[in-house]
């Protein structure tokens, strides 16, 4: 059985890899504090990398939107996942502006749309894929273009072919790193053309640190 098999499922001696993801509302609690910590933390590095090839908002709208996501914390872990994962897609959208906040409101509504209340890892691999393509919908692009789905993509092939959160969570951050030599053909930073070489993409960095706290929170729990 794979390690994340494991952390996933908490099942004790029933466990198995297929067991389904207890969500009591202090798990549920203890994970949107993480990934909005997280967010909240890396605000400045976050503005940093985006004022070298965008506009220098990027910190500060996602700080903005997890700190509104913070605001509704017992509302929010009272839902059930399908039901909290929306509420903080509409928040983000809401909240957050720019062109990532419509994109990361249609990652968690799409990820709300798709799973269940108490999902299996396959349950899960499926809705990261399926949140992923409507983020490429939503933002007529795909993998190479030096954006989150940089990150997001290789994250999610990762989990989909069993590899623990620890790997993940290292896929995630090795995929922004990798978006450094890239020349961005979307959103702001491809305005820079060539310009945009030689500096790791906001929105990648974003999602790879939102990978790493949902990966270390599931690992520990
Ligand atoms: P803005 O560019 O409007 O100031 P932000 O700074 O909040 O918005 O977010 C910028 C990030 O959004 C980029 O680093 C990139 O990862 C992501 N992004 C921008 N446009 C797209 C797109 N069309 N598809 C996917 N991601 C995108
Ligand atoms: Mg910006």
């Amino acid at each position: 059985m794979k390690r994340s098999d494991v952390a996933i499922s908490r099942d004790g001696a029933t466990r198995t890899p297929l067991a389904h993801f207890r969500l009591d509302a202090e798990r549920k609690r203890r994970l949107i504090v993480a990934v909005a910590d997280r967010v909240v933390s890396h605000a400045d590095e976050l503005t940093a990398l985006d004022a070298a090839i965008g506009d220098g908002d990027h910190g500060h709208n996602m700080k903005r939107g997890f700190e509104a996501v913070l605001q509704d914390l017992d509302l929010l872990s009272a839902m059930d996942l399908p039901e909290l994962l929306k509420a903080v897609g509409t928040k983000l959208v809401m909240k957050v502006g720019g062109a990532s906040g419509p994109l990361y409101g249609t990652l968690f509504l799409a990820l709300g749309k798709a799973l269940p209340a108490e999902p299996s890892r396959e349950d899960a691999a499926a809705a990261f894929a399926s949140a992923i393509a409507a983020v490429r919908a939503r933002g007529k692009s795909d993998a190479g273009q030096k954006t989150m789905l940089d990150v997001l993509i290789p994250s999610c092939e990762a989990f989909s072919s069993g590899d623990d959160l620890a790997g993940v969570k290292e896929t995630a951050a090795l995929a922004a790193d990798a978006t450094a030599p890239m020349r961005a053909t979307r959103g702001r930073a491809s305005f820079l053309g060539e310009r945009s070489i030689g500096h790791v993409d906001p929105g990648a960095r974003s999602s790879s640190l939102m990978i790493a706290a949902l990966c270390d929170e599931l690992r520990e729990a």
